[in-house]
């Protein structure tokens, strides 16, 4: 049975210390670096699309998960308020919402400014249960790829489905493996705001979506948001369940509990939606998904290291491995051993490029290039790296 637990430890990706807390991971070199990778295409990726990024604290004053209604409606999954002061009270955020709230309101809007989309990879907790947590999969600090998009109501469904592309295409580089949508509704009791009229609404365009899309899709009463119903891209794990980590939510309550609004063509004063969404999820929930689905042998554009550069004898290699860095490579020199134990490491630690330099191959300029499952090439040093740059892009 794959366990991203057992290879989070064999690939020294993760690290769970009792005394930093359970469901508290530190995130090791390795595993820093991949997460660096996939953080930077997220980045890069929403940015072509418009999205600008803030950076916003993970605790705030907790009269501010009052007005958001985390408070009211989402308490039990919250860290309990900590007091500074008789009357300073804070809490450790659920959500990244109700900074973005305050981004928008920073100053007027008008319908220029609309669609306004605010992106952030943030930290924020969760009040987990210490007999749920394990590994990466259920964890009590979150950093989450989150982002919102301000904008009128009969604007939403194209930014809904310009998100559910930006999913499709991350899940490919990802090399996730998509299962299929769910459109999570609202269902009975007090955990949902109450305003039928409005969830009718919401509900039937993120349905109009799906519709266009022209995909299957199952319904989930009972699965929505406590502010709005939402579209999960479920994915399929190693052990063939289904989960979410990527998710597109209509939200009809956040922008009224915050008063925000905008001017209109017209001049009149209008109050926009909110659509949160994340296209990869958390990070700690995104690799504890792709530790497993790839045993731990990453896509090359995010291992943690991608070219192992093994010289024979005293061959000097600096010159190679310099160009590989500078080429923007994540690349390392491996000289203790012989050359067979150090191939041997690398394969276990799933580099997916090894070039090995003799002296024949330093004389010729050239580099035997060892590519994860290829067989060995000869090639000059500028074609090699050209080969190895070519394969490391998402
Ligand atoms: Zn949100």
């Amino acid at each position: 049975m794959i366990d991203h637990r057992k290879l989070g430890r064999e690939l020294e990706l993760f690290h769970s210390d009792p005394l930093a807390g359970a469901g508290l991971p530190i995130w090791l070199p390795a595993g820093a670096a991949a997460r660096h990778a996939v953080e930077e295409y997220i980045r890069e990726e929403e940015r072509r699309a418009g999205y600008q990024h803030v950076y916003s604290p993970p605790v705030a004053k907790r009269q501010l998960y009052e007005l958001s209604g985390h408070l009211p409606h989402f308490a039990e999954d919250m860290f309990p308020p900590m007091r500074l002061s008789a009357d300073d009270e804070f809490a450790l955020r659920p959500a990244l919402c109700p900074h973005h709230a305050l981004v928008y309101r920073s100053r007027g809007r008008s319908y220029r400014d609309l669609p306004l989309r605010i992106a952030e990879l943030g930290g924020m907790y969760r009040a987990e249960r210490s007999g749920v947590l394990g590994g990466l999969s259920r964890v009590r600090s979150i950093w989450l790829n989150d982002g919102h998009i301000f904008c009128p109501l009969d604007r939403a469904g194209e930014e809904v489905a310009a998100v559910l592309e930006m999913i499709r295409r991350a899940h490919a580089a990802l090399g996730v493996r998509p299962a299929g949508f769910r459109l999570s509704l609202h269902g009975a009791g007090d955990k949902y705001v109450d305003n039928p009229p409005m969830w009718e609404r919401t509900e039937d365009v993120l349905r109009g979506v799906l519709k266009d899309l022209g995909v299957s899709y199952v319904e989930a009463p009972g699965e929505a948001a406590f502010y709005g119903p939402k579209i999960d891209v479920q994915v399929v794990d190693v052990a063939g369940r289904e989960m979410t980590l990527s998710t597109v939510q209509l939200d009809f309550h956040q922008a009224a509990r915050f008063e925000l609004s905008y001017v209109d063509r017209d001049g009149a004063r209008r109050r926009p939606v909110i659509v949160h969404r994340s296209v990869v999820g958390s990070m700690e929930r995104l690799f504890a998904y792709l530790i497993e689905v790839h045993e731990g042998a990453f896509p090359a554009w995010y291992a943690p290291v991608q070219l192992e550069v093994l010289p024979v004898g005293d061959v000097a290699v600096e010159r190679f491995s310099r160009s590989a860095i500078a080429a923007g490579l994540r690349a390392e020199v491996s000289r203790e051993g012989t050359l067979a134990a150090r191939i041997r490491d690398a394969a276990r630690r799933k580099v997916p490029f090894v070039a090995v330099v003799g002296p024949r191959e330093a004389t010729a300029s050239a580099v035997n290039l060892r590519i994860r499952d290829t067989s060995d090439q000869l090639l000059p040093e500028p074609e090699a790296l050209a080969a190895l740059l070519a394969r490391a892009r998402p």
